[in-house]
């Protein structure tokens, strides 16, 4: 029996008002104990003593983007070095060489609606023979499956009929709420210069994905100058989305780490402490998720994350470098396995899909999955390792 009424109600299963998980965070600044152990209780319950990784190659397609967020170093300019422009031939090539390294998941990732601001991004899909950044992703994602690797697209906010067609081929998609602060997008704010953070487009995109069943990675980005409030509310905006179409894949806490080349490199990155909270109070408000943090941006600590809740690390790149955090290089997989094995638990490789949601997509998709796929729905050992 905890001190806390609120932590006994959420092991009773019981619904925990807005109010009392802000009493919980006040409380845990204070004394994160019974926080965090009910966390590990709550985690042990639903997901084990295992954790899950993703072995992804990431294809970098395109990242010239129409917006410009205060902390971003992803996004180039025209005629920057880091300008990554992927024709036709260099994807197949890089799926071709990430089957070799027996990657599961190929990440397609670009800047938001490139083609809308830039001649370089209308001209390099003319060069390739597509009229959209969606058009050029749905023929990459039917490569990668013809690879036997599988498609997850993070594109920013593509609109209904571009996702409805990705679904066909992609086996889940994402896009961050980041946050849903209408503050944080108010002029000197990270999102000032970027309208596709704007929380209602972005909250129309996830619906759109429930609407269309699609299974769907999403989360917030912790440390960019939101208040407490902030970070509960978009949580609580990421449940509800998840109790209306029960979509949601997984939630990704992502810490805040300054860029050298962004407007925000002089903020301090997230406070280890506060994001550990932050952990453990998603671990309480959404019990059973699948809940993930990046191992890259927490070198030297990441695996203490899985006695405060989390019970994934992302997907994980033994060929491609991290384009969206590129100083922060993955850790090597067999580093994971051992430090999540000192931790007391298993390192299991999965698809870009939870098994859970494995009757949202096609009976095809399913069907090629069962070829490296073991009897929990996850990759086989002797694929992966
Ligand atoms: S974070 Fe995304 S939307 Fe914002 S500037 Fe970077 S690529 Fe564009």
């Amino acid at each position: 029996m905890l001190n806390s009424e609120s932590l006994n109600n959420v092991l009773e299963n019981k619904e925990i008002s807005r109010q009392s998980i802000l009493e919980i965070y006040h409380n845990a600044i204070k004394d994160p104990t019974e926080l965090f152990s009910t966390a590990q209780i709550l985690r042990e319950k639903y997901k084990g003593n295992s954790v899950t990784f993703s072995k992804k190659a990431f294809l970098n397609i395109i990242n010239l983007c129409k917006d410009s967020c205060s902390y971003c170093t992803y996004k180039a300019e025209p005629g920057e070095e880091k300008l990554s422009l992927m024709s036709n031939q260099q994807t197949t090539e890089l799926l071709e060489l990430a089957k070799k390294y027996k990657c599961v998941e190929a990440l397609f990732v670009t800047g938001e609606q490139p083609e809308q601001r830039y001649q370089e991004a209308r001209d390099w899909l003319k060069e390739n023979g597509f009229s959209s950044t969606s058009e050029y992703l749905i023929h990459a994602s039917e490569i990668a499956l013809e690879k036997g690797l599988f498609p997850h697209t993070n594109a920013g906010n593509l609109n209904y009929d571009e996702m409805r067609e990705l679904k066909k081929t992609n086996v889940s998609m994402g896009l961050m709420l980041e946050n849903i602060s209408k503050r944080l997008t108010e002029k000197g704010m990270p999102h000032y210069l970027a309208t596709s953070k704007r929380p209602k487009a972005r909250l129309e995109i996830l619906e759109n994905s429930g609407k269309l069943r699609i299974p769907m990675t999403t989360g917030i980005l912790i440390g960019i100058g939101e208040t407490i409030e902030e970070i509960i509310d978009s949580l609580l905006a990421i449940k509800e989305l998840h109790q209306k179409y029960g979509n949601i894949q997984e939630v990704i806490l992502q810490n805040f780490q300054p860029k050298q080349d962004t407007r925000m490199k002089d903020e301090p990155s997230a406070d280890e402490k506060y994001f550990k909270t932050i952990v453990a109070i998603s671990r309480i408000m959404m019990p059973e998720m699948n809940i993930q943090i990046p191992p890259n941006l927490s070198p030297k600590s990441y695996q203490s994350f899985l006695s405060v809740g989390i019970n994934d690390w992302g997907g994980i790149s033994p060929l491609t470098p991290d384009f969206v955090n590129p100083e922060f290089s993955w850790p090597e997989i067999s580093k994971v396995d051992e430090n999540s094995k000192s931790a007391g638990f298993k390192l299991k490789c999965r698809f870009p899909i939870y098994p859970e949601f494995f009757s949202f997509i096609s009976k095809e998709l399913q069907d090629k999955m069962k070829e490296i796929q073991n009897e929990e729905g996850l990759v086989k050992e002797e694929y992966w390792r």
